[in-house]
C-alpha cells in the first residue's frame, strides 16, 4: 500500500485507488493528485491500495480486497492483511472516496452502504446521476466497513475516460469537503437506486438484454446463459453493474428506484457563510469539528 499525505489538521479525507489491480484508472487518478494537488485546508490521504495486484494487472493476488473487509491480520491471504492496514490508515477519516472501474457500460455512478452526513455531502457533490444504496447487500466491502466511504464506478476498465471522470469526481469530492477552495462546490439532488440482490451466472454463452438503470418490463428476460434464465416478474427493476463478461459468477445486481437524496442542509449554510454577510459569526466554525470522532456502529450483518 502506498500512502501520501498532503496538508494538515481537520477535516481529514482520503482518496483511494487500486483496490482492484486490474482497474488502473484509480491508481492514475491518485498519481495525478499526488503530482498536482494543492491543499487549501485540512488533510488529504492519497492511497494506492493493492500494489502487487496492480503490478500483476490482476483483480487480486489471493482474495478480492473489496470482499475482505474488515480484514484479518493473522490471515495467510495478502488482501485480508491489507484490508486491516487500509482500515487502520482510514480510521477516523471524515470522508473517503474509493475509485473503481468495471466492464459494465456507462453511465458512471456512486455507491454507498451507510448514509452518514459526509456520505450525503459526497454523493450530492459528485457529477453522477445515479447513486446506489448497497446497504442491504454488502458487508465485506470497503464502503460498508470504513465509515463515510463512497465508491465511484468511474467508467470502463482501462479507458482514458475513466481516468478523466475519476479525476473530476476526486476534485468535486475535495471541494465538497472544503479541502479545495478554488471554486464553490456544487450540490444537486440524486436519484437513489437500492441494490436488492445479485443475479447469478453459471458461464457458457451469457446474454444480457437490458442496460444499467434501464427499467426491465415485468415479465421480460433480463439475462440468460446455459443454466439460468432470469425473468423479472415485477415492474420497476433495473440492472446495476450489468455485464456479460465482467464477473465470473454474477451478471450484476438487481436494483429498484428509491427516493431522491437532497444535499445536506449544512452544504448550503457553508456556502452562505463564505460571503460574510452575517455579524458576530463564530457560530459556523465548530460545525466541521463536531463530526470528527463519531463512528457509527456497523451492524455486522
Ligand atoms: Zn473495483
Amino acid at each position: 500500500m502506498r500512502l501520501i499525505e498532503r496538508g494538515s489538521g481537520s477535516p481529514r479525507v482520503a482518496v483511494v485507488g487500486g483496490i482492484h489491480g486490474d482497474e488502473p484508472a484509480g491508481e492514475a487518478v491518485v498519481e495525478r493528485l499526488i503530482a498536482d494537488l494543492k491543499v487549501d485546508a485540512g488533510t488529504v490521504q492519497l492511497v494506492i491500495a493493492n500494489e502487487p495486484a496492480l503490478e500483476a494487472d490482476e483483480r487480486f493476488t489471493e482474495t478480492d480486497l473489496n470482499r475482505a473487509f474488515p480484514g484479518d491480520p493473522d490471515s495467510d491471504d495478502y488482501e485480508a492483511v491489507l484490508a486491516t492496514r487500509v482500515m487502520q490508515v482510514l480510521q477516523g477519516a471524515d470522508a473517503v472516496l474509493a475509485i473503481h472501474t468495471s466492464r459494465s457500460v456507462p453511465p458512471p455512478f456512486a455507491i454507498f452502504s451507510e448514509l452518514t452526513d459526509p456520505v450525503r455531502r459526497t454523493v450530492t457533490a459528485l457529477p453522477v446521476e445515479y447513486v446506489v444504496d448497497a446497504g442491504d447487500l454488502r458487508s465485506t466491502t470497503m464502503d460498508s466497513m470504513v465509515p463515510h466511504t463512497v465508491s465511484i464506478e468511474a467508467g470502463k476498465q482501462g479507458s482514458d475516460e475513466a481516468v478523466e471522470f475519476g479525476t473530476e469526481c476526486a476534485y468535486a469530492f475535495l471541494r465538497a469537503h472544503g479541502i479545495l477552495r478554488d471554486s464553490e462546490p456544487t450540490f444537486a439532488p440524486k436519484q437513489i437506486v437500492r441494490a436488492i440482490e445479485e443475479v447469478p451466472k453459471s458461464g457458457g454463452d451469457p446474454h444480457l438484454y437490458y442496460h444499467n438503470f434501464e427499467a426491465i418490463p415485468a415479465g421480460a428476460v433480463f439475462a440468460e446463459d446455459d443454466e439460468y434464465t432470469h425473468r423479472v416478474e415485477s415492474a420497476g427493476i433495473v440492472p446495476i453493474l450489468a455485464s456479460e463478461d465482467g464477473y465470473d459468477d454474477i451478471f450484476g445486481l438487481y436494483g429498484e428506484f428509491d427516493d431522491t437524496l437532497d444535499p445536506p442542509e449544512e452544504a448550503n449554510v457553508a456556502q452562505r457563510t463564505t460571503d460574510r454577510t452575517e455579524s458576530g459569526g463564530n457560530v459556523a466554525r465548530t460545525e466541521a469539528e463536531e463530526s470528527v470522532g463519531t463512528s457509527p456502529e456497523a451492524d455486522g450483518s
